[in-house]
């Protein structure tokens, strides 16, 4: 007879199991260690609420998966005005029955109460944990809250971030950050927790008004001035083109600026976002533009839009740049003349010294006890440095209000 392999469980042998290592040798100390794989797409298409695409409809589910026919989608009072029905054919068109909420938002409500509100919808939807991702569309305000809420709803609900604005779709919706303010505090609640997917159409720029346009452009500035050369020209060549056109690619040369700029920009950001994404590395160069800007916008509430408050940063740092010889005057006025063409400003009535120092002082907090200040080192480039002095940061300001008078 054929000899068959017998398991030692068939002959009546009990495996010795292994003691897991937290039992053995017996101990009163533990040290536990764990990794979390992240892995989430981000994908530059148009015309995704065209019925006849089903990336919307199947994103964030996973393959194994069939599409569910709920979803939770939550957008802002002016995107609803403006996409709310085509949103509502879409899903109709895909059989998906649709839950929606309408906040009405701006920065001073991206508070922990609009997360509660979206919370509170998950629970009286009866939302399913894994099945049945949540979808955000809207600005940066919108995409930081609803991501928020979904890092806290048990510990983690899926969720897909169409982002309709210039901010979102370079910055906002792309990254792992989600967050709202608190106590006065530029993202003082927050959490890293990406979206499963984002889907990025610049079809919705179509309806966004010029000045958060340019909002969006300071964020692609900032990517230029410190990561890529090329990306600096495209906007000093083209920058004004775009805004016009506001990257629907109406002209020939309008159209080819709109996919490379976009194409730069999410790729110059994410390059640097992945190999840090809990952001365990202080010295980040997407900080660039991020060391003075959060106390101005919360200082000048409602009057800078976030991109307006980097862009003052910039020109303070750029010119603080130059002062150290990093970049020369002729860069420091390309720069500049940059920022004036995409419609952004140089200073604030808040950029006063007092301000700014304690600006900095809050950002040598945040970033553990050192001011790991990017600096632009000839245009595509940055350094960091820890010694800027106050003297340094008074006369960038000074300079820059001095220009802003010539400028008036
Ligand atoms: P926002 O969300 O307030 O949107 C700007 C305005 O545009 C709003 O009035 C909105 O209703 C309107 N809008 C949105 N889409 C539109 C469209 N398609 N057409 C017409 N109007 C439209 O602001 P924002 O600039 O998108 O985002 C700024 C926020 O993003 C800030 O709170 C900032 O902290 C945050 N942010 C977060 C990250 C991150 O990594 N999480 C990165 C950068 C910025």
């Amino acid at each position: 007879m054929p000899k068959t392999h017998q398991s030692p469980q068939d002959r009546g042998v009990r495996p010795s199991i292994a003691l897991p290592r937290a039992l053995v040798p017996p101990r009163t100390a533990w040290a536990v260690r764990a990794e979390q794989a992240v892995e989430y797409d981000v994908v530059l298409t148009r015309d995704l609420l065209d019925p006849a695409d089903d990336s919307l409809a199947r994103a964030g589910v996973g393959p194994a998966l069939s599409a569910p026919a709920r979803r939770c989608v939550i957008t802002e009072r002016t995107v609803e005005q403006l996409y709310g029905d085509r949103l509502s054919a879409y899903f109709r068109a895909h059989g998906i029955d649709v839950r929606r909420l309408v906040l009405d938002l701006g920065e001073e409500k991206k508070t922990i109460e609009s997360v509660l509100r979206v919370v509170d919808t998950f629970d009286s939807h009866g939302i399913l944990r894994r099945q049945e991702p949540v979808i955000a569309v809207g600005g940066g305000v919108l995409t930081d809250i609803v991501g928020f809420a979904c890092s806290a709803y048990r510990r983690g609900l899926p969720h897909v971030r169409v982002p309709t604005t210039l901010i979102g779709l370079v910055d906002a919706g792309i990254g792992a950050k989600t967050g709202v303010n608190h106590g006065g505090s530029k993202n003082r609640l927050g959490s890293y927790f990406p979206a499963r997917c984002t889907l990025v159409d610049p079809t919705f720029l179509a309806t966004l008004p010029n000045r958060h346009l340019s909002n969006g452009l300071a964020e692609i500035l900032k990517i230029a001035l410190v990561l890529d050369r090329r990306l600096f020209e495209l906007l000093e060549e083209h920058g004004s083109l775009l805004r016009a056109e506001r990257f629907q690619g109406i002209s020939a040369p309008g159209a080819q600026a709109a996919e490379e700029t976009l194409r730069r920009a999410i790729g110059g950001m994410l390059a640097e976002l992945e190999p840090n994404l809990w952001e365990d590395q202080l010295e980040r160069a997407v900080d660039y533009g991020h060391s003075f800007s959060p106390a101005l916008e919360m200082h000048a509430l409602p009057g800078l839009l976030h991109g307006e408050a980097v862009a003052i940063d910039m020109a303070l740092t750029t010119v603080i740049s130059c002062g150290r010889g990093l970049l020369t005057t002729g860069q420091r006025d390309r720069v500049l003349a940059v920022t004036t063409a995409l419609g952004l400003p140089l200073t604030h009535p808040v950029c006063r010294p007092d301000l700014l120092e304690r600006a900095l002082a809050d950002t040598v907090r945040h970033r553990d006890g050192r001011q790991r200040l990017p600096l632009p080192a000839d245009i595509g480039s940055a350094l960091f440095v820890n010694d800027l002095t106050v003297a340094e940061v008074r006369s960038a300001a000074a300079f820059l209000h001095e220009r802003g008078n010539d400028n008036a």
